[in-house]
């Protein structure tokens, strides 16, 4: 099943040879999957998914191993697509749908990209991987990395949620609490990987997490019998998982599964930590460092996206727009998802609720537009704040 072509920095197009080690490309660049899209065009067709598993796996001809065997995976993907009648009756919304992840293992999106990222490191032979984490992609790398018997060093901000804490620690991890944000945790493990022998598997520094990620695009098409919506609302935080739906858009139009058209991508992100919303509005083409950076919602306090010129290209590409939410209008939004729909969402995915309102009632967005929030989280790993006692 040789379907990878190559590795292509997403920023130089430098080709790098499949199979081996990689991490980033010499200019800085994120290096994508290239795949022989026509070869596999010839043999996989739309229809043949209706027997394939029920996981993102299901698409595994444009994913990234070689062997069948290497997969290392805990049911991940093929997350249900809710239509959500009574939350779009009051945001005016008429056809509104939530893309709840919740339901992947260890609770958030997070698992894509591991159940890939960990499969290639099985596969390439690597035995010990290090990870900086905001959150839920500590807990994804220590239940991957623990089903595939690798070690697992996570670091992680000092203030990050409890839960992802002791499901880290539980599931065999190395943890280490770090006072500073993400982007401190990143630099501990930039300079400590090489002396520890450790693979770094920081976001958009391996190839595979992206792959893993674009699935969520996959299956809103399939789900959607092949035609995409007209906005996605997505919580940005490294913006992998945006990078990696456009991608997948790219693929499917090249397998001709879908048509040219692509949804309005709309970047949601936090008051206190809004990068890309700053350098969308200054028509910049790179964020800058995002200072003091403050939410509740762990997963978009990423003060400078390593993607940011990716997630900005995608944002004016596809006409999208960038969207900063309160703390407080993010629990809002929670608390509305949550009595009126039955899904208890992570503050990230509640925050796509109060940005859809303000972009319908601005008229950025029609009432009668296909729109689709992702949940990329439950709501079971913020108890502290959501908590009524506070
Ligand atoms: C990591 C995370 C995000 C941000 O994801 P990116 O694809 O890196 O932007 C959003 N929500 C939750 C719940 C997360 O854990
Ligand atoms: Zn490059």
């Amino acid at each position: 099943m040789p379907n990878v072509s190559h590795l292509e920095c997403s920023l130089c197009a430098t080709r790098f040879e499949p199979n081996q080690i990689h991490n980033l490309c010499s200019c800085g660049g994120t290096l994508y999957v290239r795949y022989d899209l026509p070869a596999i065009k010839a043999t996989w067709t739309r229809n043949s998914l209706r027997s394939a598993r029920p996981d993102l796996w299901r698409y595994l001809p444009i994913l990234p191993p070689q062997q069948p065997e290497s997969i290392v995976s805990l049911g991940e993907g093929m997350t249900p697509l809710i239509r959500a009648r009574r939350l779009g009756g009051t945001i005016g919304a008429q056809q509104l749908w939530v893309k709840d992840e919740g339901l992947n293992p260890t609770a958030s999106f997070k698992a894509r990209g591991m159940t890939t990222a960990i499969t290639m490191a099985r596969e390439l032979g690597i035995r010990k991987i290090a990870i900086p984490s905001a959150g839920n992609a500590a807990s994804a790398a220590a239940a991957y990395a623990a089903a595939a018997g690798m070690e697992a060093h996570i670091f992680m901000p000092a203030d990050v949620p409890q839960a992802n804490y002791i499901e880290s620690k539980t599931l065999g991890a190395i943890v280490t609490l770090v006072d500073g944000l993400i982007s401190d945790c990143a630099r501990i493990v930039a300079e400590r990987k090489d002396r520890e022998g450790w693979f770094d598997m920081s976001t958009l520094k391996e190839p595979y997490r992206v792959e893993g990620k674009k699935t969520m695009g996959y299956e809103v098409a399939e789900q959607f019998d092949w035609e995409l919506p007209d906005a996605i609302f997505y919580p940005t935080g490294g913006g992998v998982g945006m990078i990696g739906m456009w991608k997948a858009f790219d693929e499917m139009e090249q397998l001709g599964w879908i048509s040219s058209k692509r949804p309005k991508m709309i970047a949601v992100q936090a008051a206190g930590c809004q990068p890309i919303v700053q350098a969308f509005e200054q028509s910049a083409s790179r964020a800058e460092f995002w200072q003091n950076a403050s939410t509740l919602a762990a997963g978009l306090r990423v003060p400078k996206p390593l993607g940011d010129a990716l997630i900005l290209n995608i944002i004016r590409a596809s006409k999208g727009t960038a969207i900063a939410i309160s703390d407080e209008e993010i629990l809002d939004g929670g608390r509305e998802l949550a009595s009126l729909e039955g899904i208890f969402a992570a503050p990230e995915g509640a925050a796509c609720v109060t940005a859809a309102r303000k972009l319908i009632a601005n008229q950025f967005l029609e009432p009668t537009d296909r729109i689709v929030l992702y949940n990329t989280g439950s709501g079971l790993k913020y108890l502290d704040a959501y908590s009524p006692r506070k």
